[in-house]
This record gives structure tokens, sequence and C-alpha cells, in this order.
């Protein structure tokens, strides 16, 4: 009998009942070993209403009551990370490690909000006018929405919502249908750290429960992460309906290989960053972008590591787990046929893996391909799985040129030892997120995460002070307390 997960609404589990539902799989064994209720529209207003009450409340909370919350879930999601990395293995398939690495970096920005005092400070300017003083507040902006998607179902929702509760809004936070455990436990240890009940709901759910939350007046902001299309759609939609929104798109990251880089630690990071998680990450690189003459001897070292990777139940100790789901399996594999029809070389194929696990896993292996072209499908298109591809240029600025005409600019690095070209890089390439021999550079929580052009729609990143904008409104304040010496009628602005 598989568990039912449901709604989280005001402080405990929704107990209506639903008339649409999904299954949730672990893609280690193919079984399905749950259901989620959809949310409709009517439930979630019935969400926002409850929200907006509790968060009124909750904005109006001192600061210090406020942090203690914010510190004492630090402590609870620390002491219980495991528990949380164990529900994401089991319904993304990512391997247990990978799991808790996600944890402790969304954990990070639990303890970035845990400053909001200091974040939250306001200018004060004495005496601008005879008399007159001014100074600057930011206030919540009331109930937030969050959409997030199935590859991090702990971090990517963690980017949002601890900075905006400690901003003093409420949140409605609808996570990816395909891995919803997570945002569940997360909720229950809001409230085991004395959150007051509504200002934390989670509501489950496909495009009609979006949608809903788009068009809600009730919801101020959408903070959306997802594919580009969708991304896209919820920008426009968001903004026509009158709401703030941030919505962090694809991404097809390059890593520019130089010839004096040190190809040890390329083919280490090229093997990590694109085929950690299985490829299922934003930040994964999947085209590493070779200035000749290097590209024979780099492929050679990923080669060797590459045979040494064991793909396996993530519980069970393997470097790769299985992919999401068995539909986005199929879609990864006919990527590889494309780009062998396509005329690109297949130096290692994953398509037939030796597995450690159950015959029914979402299996695919790492692939590598040589030789490939801007034209082909594997290059162009956001494959979101285990596939790297090789592309080789004759100089650094042909590299360059490559990276900046890519639709997507999430993330990009670098690897050399010559300062000056790196230098050159992070300010000749249209990229949000740079590494210098650095594969992944994901910012730390008091720096803010987000691309460029299609990898992002909205100006605003997501954490860091990014953050804390994004989840406040701005007040100016002028104030003249009256002495009578100041009395008098002028019609003009104050010049002295
Ligand atoms: P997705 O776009 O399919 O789904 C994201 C969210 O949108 C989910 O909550 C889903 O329920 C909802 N959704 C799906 N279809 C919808 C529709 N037609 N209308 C309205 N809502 C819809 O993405 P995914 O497959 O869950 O996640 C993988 C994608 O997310 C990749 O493209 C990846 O690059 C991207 N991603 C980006 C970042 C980033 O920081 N830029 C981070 C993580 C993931």
């Amino acid at each position: 009998m598989s568990k039912k997960i449901s709604h989280f609404i005001n402080g405990k589990v929704y107990s209506g009942a639903s008339d649409r539902s999904a299954e949730i799989f672990n893609p280690a064994t193919g079984e399905v070993t749950a259901t989620v209720d959809f949310a409709t529209p009517a439930v979630l207003d019935e969400a926002v209403k409850i929200a907006t009450i509790a968060g009124k409340e909750w904005g109006n909370t001192s600061l210090t009551k406020r942090v203690q919350v914010l510190f004492a879930f630090r402590e609870i999601l620390n002491a219980r990370k495991e528990e949380i990395a164990a529900a994401i293995t089991s319904e993304h398939g990512k391997v247990l490690s990978d799991a808790l690495g996600e944890v402790t970096r969304g954990l990070e920005v639990a303890e970035f909000a845990c400053g909001i005092p200091q974040l939250l400070k306001g200018g004060y300017s004495e005496g601008v006018s005879t008399g007159i003083d001014v100074y600057s507040i930011r206030q919540p902006l009331g109930v937030v929405g969050i959409i997030s998607p199935f590859n991090f179902p702990a971090m990517v929702p963690m980017w949002f919502f601890p900075i905006a509760i400690a901003t003093g809004n409420a949140v409605i936070l609808k996570p990816s249908e395909k891995d919803p455990s997570a945002s569940m436990l997360i909720a229950e240890m809001w409230k085991q750290a004395g959150l007051p009940d509504g200002v934390f709901n989670v509501v489950h759910g496909d495009k009609v429960v979006v949608d809903a939350m788009l068009e809600h007046p009730g919801i101020k902001s959408i903070s959306f992460v997802g594919s580009t299309p969708i991304a896209k759609y919820i920008y426009e939609t968001g903004t026509k309906h009158g709401k703030r929104v941030q919505a962090l798109g694809g991404a097809k990251n390059h890593m520019l290989v130089l010839p004096d880089a040190d190809l040890d630690l390329v083919a280490d990071a090229a093997v990590n960053a694109g085929f950690g998680s299985a490829g299922e990450r934003c930040m994964a690189i999947s085209v590493l972008v070779a200035v000749e003459p290097v590209a024979d001897k780099v492929i050679e070292k990923i080669k060797e590591r590459m045979i040494k990777l064991s793909t396996g139940d993530g519980t069970k100790g393997s470097d790769m787990g299985p992919l999401v789901t068995r539909v986005h399996r199929d879609k990864v594999a006919s990527y590889v046929e494309a780009g062998v029809k396509d005329g690109a070389t297949l130096v290692v194929d994953g398509r037939n893996p030796t597995v450690n696990g159950s015959a029914n896993g979402f299996w695919l292996g790492p692939t590598l391909f040589d030789q490939v072209k801007p034209n082909m499908s594997i290059y162009t298109d956001e494959i979101f799985g285990p596939v790297l591809s090789v592309v080789r240029v004759k100089s650094y600025d042909e590299g360059v040129a490559l990276i900046n005409s890519h639709m997507y600019g999430n993330g990009t690095a670098i690897f050399t030892n010559d300062g000056g070209a790196a230098r050159r890089f992070q300010n000749e390439i249209q990229v949000g997120m740079i590494g210098i021999n650095v594969p992944i550079p994901v910012p730390a929580a008091y720096y803010s995460f987000g691309g460029w052009k299609a990898s992002l729609f909205g100006d605003t990143h997501a954490h860091g002070a990014e953050g804390v904008h994004f989840f406040t409104r701005g007040k100016v304040v002028t104030s003249r307390w009256l002495d009578p010496s100041h009395g008098g009628i002028n019609l003009g602005f104050p010049q002295n």
C-alpha cells in the first residue's frame, strides 16, 4: 500500500479529498511509492486566505522573535538533514551523499537569513533640510509564491523561503509533483521551530494550481525555477497579473579549457560536473570547449575516469543514480541517438550500463561525445542528463564567441593557469555565474544565484542581497518634528 501525500495548510496536512493526483516513483526500482494529491484553485484560495491572515501577524512580529524561529529552524534542519536526504534519494534518485549536499546548500541560505536584522537595516540621513530627516525602511510583500523543479527538491525552495519568511512574508510553496516529500518534511520542521501556523504552506499539483497561483490577487510575487519555456510563461503571466516575478530557467553550461590548464584537474572537474546527479543539475557542465591542441589528451583522461564510474541505487554507494522518470530517461537516450545520427563521435555510450540495482530502474550511464558541432541538437538543447559533449575550437576567441552565442547563460567555467586569460574571460563572457578552475560555480548564500539570457526572466537573482530586495518593498520617510521657529508659508521646495 503506497502512502498518500497531501497539502500542508495552516500547520497541518490537508484532510480534504482530491479528484486529481499523480504517482510518485522510486526511480531506482521503478516502483510506485506514493500518490500526491493535486490542489484545485479552491484549495489554493483557502491556503491564500489563511496565509494572508497569518502573514500579516508574522510581518508585525518583532525581528528578535522572527530570528529566534529562524535559528530554531536552522538547528532542526541540521539535525534532521539525513531524513530529508533519504526522502530525496527515494523520489529523485540522486545518490545519498549528493542529496545531503543539496540540503547543506539550502541550510546555508537559512543561516544567511538568520542575519536578517542586519540585512533589513535602512538608511538614515539627519538634517537633509532644516529640521527634516529622511530614512528608508523595507516591508514584506504579504503572501509570496514559490514554484520549484524536481531536480533540487530541498535546495531550490530553500533559495527563497528562508529569506521570504525572515523578511516577514507568508509562503505558498508548490514543489515538483515528482518529488514532493522533502517539502512536507520541511513544513513539519518549521512547525517544530515555532513558526505560526499558516506562514509556511505547501500545495501540490501541476499546471492547474500553478495557473491559479499566477492569477490569484492575494499572491504578491512568484519565485519560479524550472525549464525555460515554462519560466518564460510564468514571467509573462505573473507580471500580467501585477506580480513581482523572478523566473529561473534552463541551462547549457560550457567549460572552456585552455592549452595551459592542468588536464588532470580538468578531467576530474568535467566528470564531476558532467555526471554528478546524473547530469540533472542546472549548473551541470554539458559542453567541454577544448582549445586545441588539448582535445585528444583531455578526452583520454575523461574516458579513463568514466570507465570507473558506477551507476546504481543511490542508497548503495554508487557514483551516479537513475534518472527521475522513465520518460525523462528515454528522452535523454534519444539525444544520444540523435548525436550519433548527426555525425558526432560517440566515445563512451551510456545506453546499456552495468547497474548495481533493480532491472526496473530508470538507468542511463554516462555518455561522452567528441567532434560535436554547434548545429547539432546535443549542442543546442538542454538535455538534462549524463551526456557530455566536446567541441573543439582553435582559439580562446573562438571559444568565447561560441559560448556567447548560445541562448542560455546560466553558468560557465574556464580552466587555465593564466590569470590574465581568466580575468579577460570573466569580463567578456555573457553568463551570470562564472567559475575559474571551478566547474560548478554556485554562489555562496550571501551572493545571489542567477543566469543571463534565456536562463532567467526578471531582473532579480535568488538569495543574497537580491533575495532580501525581492521579498520586500521599500519606503522612504521624510519627517519633521515641529519646532515653532519653522512655521510660515513657503510654496517652493525647501532649500536649506
Ligand atoms: P519544469 O519546468 O518541468 O517544472 C518546474 C515547475 O513547473 C514544477 O513545479 C512543475 O510542476 C511546474 N510546471 C510544469 N509544467 C508546467 C506548465 N505547463 N505550466 C505551469 N507549470 C508547470 O522543470 P523540471 O523538469 O521540474 O526541472 C528541470 C528544469 O529546471 C531544467 O530545465 C533545469 O535547468 C531547470 N532548473 C533551473 C535552475 C536555475 O537555477 N536556473 C535550477 C534548477 C533547475
